[in-house]
């Protein structure tokens, strides 16, 4: 009975998916405004000044509702200043999620400070509130919160233990700029929100980062870390700081290049705009999928007042059971047959990679991770049950609303799981360890 356009394209029959348009996927979206603003910096030799770059924070510090903004060269160096403006220091413990990206917590290190990781929820893929009391310790000072793939964390839940053993909470929003919780921005929740604005992430300028915070105290550090040329009774209030004006000291430098400031924003002015419409897309292709076994949404209920921003990376999460535990290699294997290539496993844990193991990079006594530490805190690595069992895939990232394909891709990931009996019995598994440790790679290369 099974003809053609039935039959699975991995045992020949015809794919669900057709062409679609380059413009369906592309991001960031530019047009002759952001050419225009980058030209002019370009044209004015202003790429070292700061004056853009002041302009892009006030604006962005006005759309995130925060007092203060401070951008830097990238994300990476946002985190590690917001890090440094919470006090973390030699002997310092901070909680982090294992399933992220290595820059929500490996500069730490850099401090002399030190990492424990916990466990995720298994609906947000986002740190467990329930499990961060297992982690704390006497040396223990902040909370990175990662809003995981898009996905606001869970901030009742957390805030309520940070109160309680008066830890700092440090927000990294790289997923999910302009995300909600509850009606509330993300980033607003924390005492200080750190986060990407790279050109792969949902808010895009090309290289840079930014912290956002409500508190005068926390601004100054952060802007004297890695802003020398900012560090001083212009920009800076706290007095024990004016002590070291004219000097970064974090002894890095983070200034943009400004090119990237006069893209952010033009890109701030459509930011919310265009979200609305990738998150109308992809919540169309979720509804499609409500019935299907095996497959469920990574997203939040709208109705809460939360939202996932601008669906960065977007992904699902397997139930292997529900489809009599074929392994999500195969699904993957006959859906890319379809036309729609997904990668699975998302971030890597952490813990797993042996920069948190053995490595020595201030060659002390003791591996980095426990070089200035009061206790061995790998022994608090396991056990992460759900970071070690879940499974998550790829979806595509859908920037306009185009019923027509979202629909064919839809049909694939249906076809598929309409097909995994047949799948189990005659596909080969792929069983080695999916996942990666970056998603970001050049496109050229
Ligand atoms: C991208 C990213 C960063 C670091 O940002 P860069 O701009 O690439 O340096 C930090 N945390 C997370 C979760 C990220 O995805």
């Amino acid at each position: 009975m099974a003809n053609e356009r039935d039959q699975l394209a991995l045992f020949g029959g015809t794919p669900a998916i057709g062409p679609a348009p380059e413009e369906l996927f592309r991001w960031p979206i530019t047009t002759r405004e952001d050419e225009d603003a980058i030209l002019e910096v370009f044209r004015a030799n202003a790429q070292s000044g700061t004056q853009i770059t002041e302009q892009f924070e006030r604006e962005f510090a006005a759309w995130q509702g925060a007092r203060h903004a401070v951008a830097y060269c990238n994300g990476t160096l946002a985190v590690e200043a917001a890090m440094y403006a919470c006090g973390l220091g030699a002997g310092d413990e901070l909680i982090c999620p294992s399933k992220t990206y290595w820059a929500s917590c490996l500069q730490a290190f850099r401090l002399g400070a030190t990492v424990v990781f916990a466990d995720i929820e298994p609906d947000s893929l986002c740190i467990d509130p329930n499990d961060l009391e297992r982690c704390i310790g006497p040396r223990t000072k902040a909370i990175m919160v990662v809003h995981y793939l898009a996905h606001p964390a869970n901030m009742d839940g957390i805030m309520a233990v940070a109160r309680r053993h008066n830890l700092r909470v440090i927000e990294d929003v790289s997923h999910a700029q302009g995300g909600l919780y509850k009606g509330r921005k993300l980033g607003s929740f924390g005492d200080i929100a750190a986060m990407s604005l790279m050109i792969g992430k949902s808010f895009a300028t090309g290289e840079m980062g930014i912290i956002v915070t409500d508190s005068r105290e926390l601004h100054d550090r952060a802007l004297a870390y890695a802003h020398y040329e900012r560090n001083n009774s212009r920009y800076i209030e706290t007095e024990d700081l004016l002590a070291y004006a004219s000097m970064p000291l974090g002894g890095v430098k983070g200034r943009v290049n400004q090119m990237c400031s006069a893209m952010g924003r033009v890109q701030l002015k459509y930011y919310d705009q265009r979200c609305a419409e990738i998150r109308q897309a992809m919540n169309l292709f979720w509804d499609l999928l409500a019935d299907v076994p095996g497959l469920k949404a990574h997203r939040v209920d709208e109705a809460s007042g939360s939202t996932m921003a601008g669906w960065y990376c977007p992904h699902g999460i397997y139930k292997r059971d529900e489809l009599g535990g074929l392994p999500l290699s195969c699904f993957a294997e006959a859906l890319k047959a379809e036309g729609c290539s997904i990668s699975i496993g998302g971030n890597l844990p952490l813990h797993t990679h042996p920069i948190f193991q053995h490595y020595n990079g201030m060659k002390t006594e003791k591996p980095t991770r426990i070089a200035f530490a009061e206790r061995d805190v790998r022994l608090l690595d396991r056990p992460l049950p759900v970071t070690e069992s879940i499974e998550i895939f790829s979806i595509p990232w859908f920037k306009h609303v185009r019923h027509d394909i979202i629909g064919q891709y839809a049909a694939a990931f249906r076809k598929v799981a309409a097909h995994a009996g047949q799948l189990r019995r005659q596909a080969r598994p792929d069983e080695s360890q999916p996942g990666r440790w970056y998603f970001y790679a050049d496109p050229d290369a």
